[in-house]
């Protein structure tokens, strides 16, 4: 099977950008450009300061931008030329109309698709990156088909993309799958050859699996749910540890030793966050509902409950500790990232952790290694960021005033005066903090409220912090 001359990507955001570079540099016979809407994001992708932050992106987009590896605002004139058209735009909840809050918003993937069939003449293999509904693909033909001329033929396949952010580039350079979906006809299993010799540049052949194109749709959402399902199950776990002084980071450990559960994703937190995982089971609860399946909608939607009460909690958890008041109490917030390594902060649970602290009272010192103030601000509800986050300004808490957030740069200045830390990113950096110096400038008694339980506890109680810890026993 020959390899595509041109690839082009549609979006160039957290997926887009890094899975295209990695193409880039592993396929240097393959000329590949990515394209977006905002011109902002794609002048940031031509320099040195690029719109993401993952852990070696830089290094691999410097080494093939501008040989093979291009970004651009010409969206028409590139999909136009390419072979195959990767379709990475965003796919976010609904926030108004029949399906809001659970459906996805397939706006922007009905206008890529509708610009896809205004420029495109000969044959051309589309390809769905992003995460949609199953049948999303079926909608597409249609859209192609009646707005195309007639000397445009094509195929669709549905590609989704497991990475995960914070080792996008690692899980790209080594998936555990690549999975390529396409329909049962000579011309589809062409398609998906061609993808997969793509891939196969740098991927092994028994990593490359192909379904039908609906089990492609269907599996990426089913991923993400069973990954969150397994959060909010010792997330759940973590609650009643609590209650009975058991230890959450013993019982994972010890059932993640069974080899049919294994010990990945076992760890209990202040929540999970991310563009994804919440996205993706209010869509599929969405999909449930639709074809009448309420029992099993409700089954998913469990995961999604237990997360808002695991922040909740969290919340309620450090108020009652201080004395049942945080009223003009500073409070250091350690992390605003949903994760360690990334800069993302999409339904990072440090958004509803902040305002519930701020809507009693509070008083917040934030800081994080990789979050910008601006960024901080809007998902606070509280400044004005020009960036595409639109949902961060759906839904407006009142009564949160600008002067009770300080974002500080760094972790000891967010410590210093302060009665309480929240550690809500697990930043490595914040492992190395010298915490007998962060104990001297914070008010007695000091807190800690470990959300990731990232410390080592009882070497803090032993410097002096009263100390809590998701899921682990309480101090005595
Ligand atoms: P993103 O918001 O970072 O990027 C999407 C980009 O598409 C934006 O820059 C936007 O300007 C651009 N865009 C929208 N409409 C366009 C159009 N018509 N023409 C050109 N550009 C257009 O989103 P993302 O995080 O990269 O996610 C993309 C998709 O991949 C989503 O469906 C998401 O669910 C899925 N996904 C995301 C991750 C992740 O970790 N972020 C992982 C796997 C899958």
């Amino acid at each position: 099977m020959s390899l595509p001359g041109k690839i082009v990507c549609i979006g160039a955001g957290y997926v887009g950008g890094p899975t295209m570079a990695m193409i880039a540099k592993n396929c240097p016979m393959i000329q590949v450009t990515v394209v977006d809407i905002s011109q902002p994001r794609i002048d940031a992708w031509n320099s040195d300061d690029l719109p993401i932050y993952e852990p070696g992106l830089d290094e691999v987009v410097k080494a093939c931008r501008g040989k093979n590896l291009f970004f651009s605002t010409d969206v028409d004139t590139c999909v136009a030329e390419a072979d195959i058209i990767f379709v990475s735009v965003n796919t976010p909840t609904k926030t108004k109309g029949i399906g809001a809050g659970m459906a996805a918003d397939l706006t922007y993937w009905e206008s890529a698709a509708r610009g896809i069939a205004r420029v495109s003449k000969g044959y051309k293999i589309i390809v769905e990156k992003s995460t949609v509904p199953v049948k999303t693909a079926e909608a597409v033909e249609k859209v192609l088909t009646s707005c195309a001329d007639s000397f445009f033929t094509f195929d669709v396949l549905s590609n989704p993309e497991f990475l995960a952010e914070g080792t996008a580039i690692s899980d790209l350079a080594k998936p555990d799958r690549v999975l390529i979906g396409g329909k049962e006809s000579d011309s589809g299993r062409k398609a998906v050859a061609c993808l997969a010799s793509v891939y196969q540049q740098w991927v092994p052949k028994e990593n490359v699996v192909c379904s039908n194109l609906w089990s492609a749709e269907l599996t990426k959402l089913a991923a993400n749910a069973v990954l969150a399902q397994r959060i909010s199950s010792m997330n759940s776990l973590s609650a009643l540890c609590e209650a009975t002084g058991a230890d959450v980071q013993q019982v994972g450990y010890a059932i993640g030793m069974d080899t049919r559960i294994g010990s990945k994703f076992l760890n209990a937190s202040v929540g999970f966050g991310g563009s994804c995982f919440q996205k993706d089971i209010l869509n599929l609860v969405y999909i449930c509902d639709s074809m009448g399946l309420k029992e099993v909608a409700e089954y998913w939607r469990q995961v999604i409950v237990m997360n808002d009460y695991q922040k909740t909690r969290f919340v309620h958890r450090m108020i009652s500790t201080m004395f049942n008041t945080v009223s003009n109490k500073k409070i250091g917030i350690l992390g605003f990232a949903f994760k360690k390594d990334t800069g993302d902060t999409r339904e990072t649970p440090a958004i509803d952790v902040c305002r519930g602290l701020l809507t009693d009272g509070a008083k917040l010192d934030i800081y994080d290694p990789k979050v910008k103030e601006d960024l901080i601000r809007s998902e606070l509800q509280l400044g004005k960021f020009e960036w595409d986050h639109p949902q961060a300004y759906a839904n407006r808490v009142a009564g949160i005033k600008d002067e009770s957030i300080n974002v500080s740069s760094s972790a000891m200045d967010a410590a210093r005066d302060s009665h309480g830390i929240a550690i809500l990113t697990e930043w490595d950096e914040f492992k190395a903090l010298d915490y007998e110096e962060v104990f001297k400038v914070m008010v007695k008694p000091a807190f800690i409220f470990d959300g990731r339980n990232l410390l080592d506890h009882n070497a803090l109680r032993k410097i002096g912090f009263v100390v809590y810890g998701i899921g682990k026993p309480l101090d005595p």
